[in-house]
């Protein structure tokens, strides 16, 4: 943190903020300029924010020049975190698919997407029972009912499964079916959800909020973390921007981005990015090609007659020719498709 004094600042302004410094704790460092003197602080910044700098004699400026999220940021790890999803770890080391619908509609459709991922070489099972969605009169998902079907996929094809938890009075039912649970888009600053499920031990997947910025959303995962729980993997889904032609813009470059700045794992979703089907395909791909950590897309076995999300959502058929591209990408950069640890045991064991 530095503190930036005016022109007009004497030396007793500049004693005077080196004090208080030093009260709370911590040192400081001066640069005399030529017009201003910048005095740089070492120590506790969130004690020193709390210090009334600002208002001293002779002082312009305080500004904070650290990150504002600790536990998630990189330099808080020796190495990048792998957070364990039933018996498969997603981390920088593999590349992990996840596929399945986006809600889960009938017992039929969910497990021939289900039956389909798993033919496919898929990883991890996505289906949800609850639905946020922008019309109160769109489908809402079949609640418990729908619970019991995942718990029903996961059984017969021995995946791990997430699913979107909405509320904070649900997280302890939906974590009792899942491996890991999903914060979605327009619950990312839903800091009561994070804090709930900051204190369980579930891991969560958080996705990128419809306007938030990276820093945003690493601070959502930051609620999340001050709790308790960093088995926290990031969710890059589209943010808005002017562009009618895909349903939200794909920003591949937060990958990079936070694998630079976090020691989370991050994956994709270029089924809610684009929410066109034909681009699953080839956005896929470039997650790969960044270095992605995942993909999470929709199947469903009759797009054309989904109550949610129908045309982003690839067909069975779809899935195999996906798994094989991404495998050969995934390989050509040097990471190989994930692979079960051992055979999946119940939730919670
Ligand atoms: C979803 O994955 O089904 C979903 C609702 O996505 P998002 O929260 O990113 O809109
Ligand atoms: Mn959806």
């Amino acid at each position: 943190m530095i503190v930036v004094m005016n022109g007009r600042a004497t030396q007793a302004d500049i004693d005077r903020v080196v004090v208080t410094v030093e009260d709370a704790g911590g040192e400081c460092f001066i640069s005399p300029g030529k017009n201003r003197t910048i005095i740089g602080l070492l120590g506790d910044t969130d004690r020193f924010m709390s210090l009334p700098l600002g208002g001293l004699p002779g002082v312009d400026e305080v500004i904070r020049v650290g990150k504002p999220y600790k536990l998630v940021a990189a330099e808080a790890r020796s190495t990048p975190s792998v957070v364990s999803v039933g018996n498969i770890d997603i981390g920088r080391d593999a590349f992990t698919i996840i596929a399945g619908p986006c809600a889960i509609e009938t017992e039929d459709q969910a497990m021939s997407a289900a039956r389909a991922a798993k033919a496919a070489g898929a990883q991890i099972l996505r289906g949800d029972a609850y639905k946020h969605r922008s019309s109160p009169y769109a489908f809402q998902g079949l609640a418990k009912t729908g619970l019991e079907i995942l718990k029903q996929m996961r059984i017969e094809t021995g995946m791990p499964v997430v699913t979107e938890v909405l509320q904070t009075s649900d997280v302890e039912l939906v974590a009792s079916y899942v491996d890991i649970l999903r914060v979605g888009a327009r619950n990312m600053q839903n800091f009561q959800l994070l804090r709930e499920i900051g204190k369980i031990h579930k891991p969560v997947m958080l996705k990128r909020g419809l306007s938030s910025t990276i820093e945003e959303w690493l601070m959502a995962a930051e609620y999340i973390a001050q709790q308790g729980n960093q088995d926290i993997v990031l969710c890059e889904r589209g943010i808005r921007t002017f562009e009618p032609m895909t349903r939200n813009t794909l920003d591949l470059s937060a990958v990079p981005i936070v694998h630079k700045l976090s020691h989370l794992p991050i994956i994709v979703d270029p089924s809610h990015a684009s929410g066109k089907r034909e681009l699953v395909a080839p956005l896929s791909a470039a997650a790969v090609a960044v270095g992605a950590d995942g993909i999470m897309v929709d199947v469903h076995p009759h797009p054309e007659a989904a109550l949610c999300d129908g045309p982003q959502a690839l067909t069975n058929d779809e899935v195999p020719p996906l798994v094989k591209e991404l495998a050969a990408v995934a390989k050509a950069i040097g990471k190989p498709l994930s692979r079960p640890r051992h055979a999946l045991t119940a939730v919670g064991e």
